[in-house]
């Protein structure tokens, strides 16, 4: 009787997602996460004391999407319907999902961390299998919903002998000997010394650290605008603020500082330090949940672990922004280099009609503003749909908020595995 339910409505079903409240999170109705939910959930009350943080679309046992108005998981339905996600799909992956789909809203930064590549998964979950809950990879895409910072990869090396010159208190802190080797270092030496310099911050004695930002922010204070700005001094007040006395602080004079306008994207690969530090976002990852933290957290530090596995290479902004293609008027895809995921955004101008792209892959598709209409039915801001692989959907904006030239155009997002 189930199966038969899940099959007649498998084209467009419609989900409940999760919502995650982390302390990071924007409190309230303030967060894209709290709103997107009240929006199709009537019995969804937004507490301003709350913090939502994340909204997961897809079958993570963390925090899985069900039916919508029934006790009946997405996973579940799947693993009986196989063929919805696609034949190329269940080869590669099996039966479930191979991405997680996430919306963030953050009000203060999240812990400096790294995500390990399959093996280091593999091996972290089977010896630790209470913090490292899954044996999968999670490489990461994120794309901007508004102005979105972000902390990721190491500088360019310039860049860090340049901050490391001006700034007597990170030189202490990453130690004397190891600062000093590294501006020795020949090109095939800098990821090493680096390493070296990076070990020594994070295991710095708690009082010196403390110190040290003392000093920084006492003396930074008062500095011209062009020092503020290349010792992004705003930054570093913020995060002494939430967390005071935590080493991550120096790790903004290390790591790529990335500023996202609405609609842009990054893309984290395995090894890659980072950490988002405001905005909101919609975000694509493998199936996985595992993250090995720094610092900028009051949770589990696995200092030995994140140097085993973190990638000291020195990069450019550039080549961590993910450009999107065009595939259509109103589509450009995000295709990172990972099978498991890709993600479309459609924007749908008022009055205007189109036909989704049908993927060779289940998909999730979230609206993330405006409302659409599909078989003249309604689908509000916030809806999420699974859709099965190869299926076509005509998707309209809804006439009854096609105003006019001033409404707001149709926004969706659309997840699915990237083979
Ligand atoms: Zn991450």
């Amino acid at each position: 009787m189930w199966n038969l339910f899940c099959r007649r409505d498998i084209v467009t079903m419609e989900l409940k997602c999760a919502v995650q409240t982390y302390n990071w999170g924007k409190r309230g109705a303030d967060s894209i996460v709290a709103t997107l939910m009240k929006s199709v959930n009537a019995d969804f009350a937004v507490d301003e004391q709350q913090t939502y943080a994340e909204l997961w679309m897809g079958t993570h046992e963390n925090g899985p999407s069900y039916l919508k108005n029934t006790e009946t998981p997405l996973h579940k339905c799947i693993q009986e319907n196989a063929e919805t996600l696609g034949g190329n799909t269940v080869q590669t992956f099996g039966s479930n999902l191979p991405f997680l789909f996430k919306v963030l809203s953050i009000n203060r930064a999240l812990s400096i961390q790294v995500h390990p590549d399959k093996a280091k998964a593999k091996e972290l979950h089977e010896l630790q299998p209470n913090v490292y809950k899954d044996p999968n990879y999670k490489p990461e895409l994120a794309i901007a919903l508004t102005d979105f910072e972000a902390l990721c990869g190491f500088r360019p090396i310039d860049e860090i002998k340049l901050r490391l010159q001006k700034l007597p208190e990170l030189r202490i802190v990453m130690g004397r000997t190891n600062v000093h080797s590294l501006f020795e270092a020949d090109d095939s030496m800098v990821s090493d010394t680096l390493r070296q310099c990076f070990h020594s911050l994070m295991t710095c004695d708690s009082d010196e650290v403390a110190r040290q930002l003392k000093c920084l922010i006492d003396r930074l204070r008062n500095a011209d605008l062009a020092t503020r700005s290349w010792a992004e001094v705003d930054l570093l007040e913020r995060l002494c603020t939430d967390f005071p006395g935590d080493a991550g602080c120096f790790t903004i004079y290390l790591f790529n500082h990335i500023r996202l306008k609405p609609g842009e994207a990054i893309y984290i690969g395995p090894n890659v330090p980072h950490a988002y530090l405001s905005g909101d976002c919609v975000e694509c990852m493998a199936c996985s949940d595992n993250v090995i933290r720094a610092g900028l957290t009051p949770k589990l530090k696995d200092v030995p672990t994140l140097i085993q596995t973190m990638s000291f290479e020195c990069v450019s902004p550039s080549t961590i922004q993910l450009q999107p293609f065009q595939e259509n008027t109103f589509t450009t895809v995000f295709r990172p280099p990972v099978p498991e995921f890709a993600v479309a955004q459609i924007t749908i101008p008022p009055g205007q009609a189109c036909n989704l792209e049908p993927r060779s892959s289940a998909s999730i598709l979230l609206i993330a503003s405006g409302e659409a209409e599909m078989s003249s039915k309604p689908f509000p801001r916030g809806s999420v749909l699974f859709i099965a692989a190869n299926e076509k959907v005509e998707i309209k904006m809804s006439s009854k908020r096609d105003t006019g030239c001033d409404a707001d155009p149709l926004l969706m997002f659309q997840a699915f595995s990237n083979i």
